[in-house]
C-alpha cells in the first residue's frame, strides 16, 4: 500500500471505509491546448488498470476526476494501481456527501466514529478545506473554522494548523464535498500514450528497466527489445528480462517484448574485430537492430540505461561513436544519475531484486580483457569492414521472437 503523504501522523487511508476516490492529474495541468487529449489518455489509462476490480465509475469534474466504488471493489487494490499509473500526482479516498456545512458536519461525525472506534486519539488536528466551487455561500476559512470547532467539540483534539498530526480534508466539487483523511502520492510525469512510441532497449540489469519506466513515465507508450546470447547465456536470464518487462509497464497495459538472438553476431565479432572495440561493437549491432524494429513499430526514438562515465562502453567518446551510425534520437533518462541515485529507484518500482538475480547479460559473454575507454567512428568502420552489416541487422529483425507483455497487476 502507498505511504500517505501526511508521514506525520503513521496513520493509513485504510482506517477510512471510502467509496470514493478524488483523483489529481500532474503536468496535465500545464497543457492549455492539448489538455483535453491527455486527461481522457489519463482516463482510460485508470480505466484499464482498474478494470478488473469490480464495476467502478469514472468521471472528470472540475480539473480532477472522480472514481465511484461499486461495493465489492477492494480499495486497498485500487490504491495500489493508482500509485503506479504515470500521470497522476495525488489521490484521495473520501467519503462524499452535499456540499453544505450541515451535511459536511454529519459526514465528518462518521469519520470521527471510525477513528475513535480504533482507538486513534491525535494530538492534534487541522480541518483543509479545498474549493473548486467558487459559488458556495461560504469560503474555505468558513468551512475551516466551523468543521473545526465542531471537531474540536466532540473529541477535545487541538487545532494546530502548521504540521498538524492529523489532516481532516474537505473538497468541495460542483455541489458535492467530499471528505478524506489522506493526499496519497501518485508518480506523477504525463500519461503513458501521450507523447509517441519508443523502443526500450532492455538488458537483464539494474539500469535499463529505471530508465524505460521514467521515459513511460513521461508519457511515452514503449515496446521492449532485449538482445540475448543463447546458449551461451541461460534461459533463465530471458524470463528474467520477462520479469522486469511486467514490473515496468503500468497495470492495464501490454507491450511487446522483441527476444533477439544475438550470439551468431557476437561470434562473428568475436573471431574477425579487435578484441578492445567488441562492447562498442555489439552496441552499434544493438542499435541497427533496435531502430530496424522500432521503424517496423512506428517507434520515434531509441532509449537506452546509458549513465556518463558508468563503465567503459560509456565514456562520451564511445557514446560518440554509437550514436554515429544511429539515424533516430537515443534517448538517455539516466545519463547524469548517479547509481546510487538508479538504485533507489529500482528499490521503489519493485525491479531491483529482479535484476540483481546473477544471470548473465550478453554483454558479459567473452568480455575482452581490456576494453577500449576512447574509440573513434573511423575505427569502428574499419573494425566492421569484413562484416557484411546490412544483412547481419535483416538476420537478426528476422530471427527475433515477439511476446506480449502486460503490465503486473499485484
Ligand atoms: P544495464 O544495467 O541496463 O544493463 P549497464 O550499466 O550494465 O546497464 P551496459 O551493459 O553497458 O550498461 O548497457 C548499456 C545499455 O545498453 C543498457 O542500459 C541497455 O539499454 C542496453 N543494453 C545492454 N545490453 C543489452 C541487451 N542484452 N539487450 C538490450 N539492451 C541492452
Ligand atoms: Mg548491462
Amino acid at each position: 500500500m502507498p505511504p500517505s503523504e501526511n508521514k506525520t501522523t503513521g496513520f493509513s487511508h485504510s482506517r477510512l471505509e471510502a467509496r470514493h476516490l478524488l483523483i489529481n492529474y500532474d503536468e496535465i495541468a500545464l497543457k492549455g491546448g492539448n489538455r483535453r487529449h491527455f486527461e481522457s489518455r489519463l482516463l482510460k489509462n485508470i480505466r484499464a488498470a482498474i478494470k478488473d476490480l469490480g464495476g467502478s465509475h469514472l468521471q472528470p469534474r472540475f480539473g480532477r476526476f472522480l472514481l465511484r466504488l461499486s461495493s465489492e471493489t477492494p480499495l486497498d487494490k485500487v490504491c495500489e494501481r493508482l500509485s503506479r499509473i504515470p500521470g497522476i500526482a495525488v489521490y484521495s479516498p473520501c467519503i462524499s456527501t452535499s456540499a453544505d456545512l450541515d451535511s459536511v458536519r454529519v459526514a465528518m461525525d462518521s469519520i470521527i466514529d471510525q477513528l475513535l472506534a480504533r482507538g486513534e486519539q491525535p494530538e492534534n488536528f487541522a480541518v483543509v478545506s479545498r474549493r473548486a466551487n467558487k459559488e458556495l455561500p461560504f469560503t474555505s476559512t468558513d468551512a475551516n473554522a466551523t468543521i473545526g470547532a465542531h471537531v474540536q467539540e466532540r473529541t477535545g483534539w487541538k487545532v494546530r494548523l502548521k504540521k498538524p498530526q492529523l489532516s481532516l480534508y474537505l473538497f468541495f466539487v460542483n455541489n458535492d464535498c467530499f471528505l478524506a483523511l489522506d493526499r496519497l502520492p501518485g508518480l506523477g510525469g504525463l500519461p503513458t500514450g501521450s507523447t509517441g512510441r519508443v523502443a526500450c532497449l532492455l538488458s537483464g540489469g539494474i539500469d535499463s528497466p529505471v530508465s524505460s519506466a521514467r521515459i513511460m513515465r513521461r508519457g511515452a507508450d514503449a515496446l521492449f527489445i532485449h538482445f540475448h546470447s543463447y546458449p551461451h547465456t541461460s534461459i533463465a536470464s530471458q524470463d528474467k528480462v520477462r520479469d522486469l518487462a511486467e514490473r515496468i509497464i503500468p497495470p492495464g497495459r501490454s507491450a511487446r517484448l522483441y527476444m533477439v538472438p544475438f550470439a551468431d553476431t557476437q561470434n562473428r565479432i568475436i573471431t574477425e574485430c579487435p578484441s578492445r572495440l567488441r562492447v562498442i561493437l555489439y552496441r552499434r549491432y544493438m542499435v541497427r537492430a533496435a531502430e530496424a524494429i522500432a521503424r517496423k513499430e512506428d517507434a520515434q526514438a531509441l532509449v537506452t540505461g546509458d549513465s556518463l562515465g558508468q563503465v567503459a562502453s560509456q565514456t562520451l567518446e564511445n557514446l560518440h561513436t554509437i550514436d554515429s551510425i544511429a539515424t533516430m534520437p537515443i534517448l538517455r533518462p539516466l545519463v547524469g544519475m548517479h547509481k546510487a541515485e538508479i538504485i533507489e529507484d529500482a528499490r521503489r518500482m519493485g525491479s531491483f531484486d529482479t535484476s540483481i538475480e546473477p544471470h548473465d547479460d550478453c554483454c558479459s559473454f567473452l568480455m575482452p580483457p581490456k576494453p577500449a575507454t576512447r574509440s573513434t567512428p573511423e575505427q569502428l568502420e574499419a573494425a566492421e569492414s569484413s562484416l557484411d552489416t546490412e544483412k547481419e541487422v535483416l538476420e537478426l529483425v528476422e530471427a527475433a521472437s515477439i511476446e506480449t507483455i502486460r503490465g503486473r497487476l499485484d
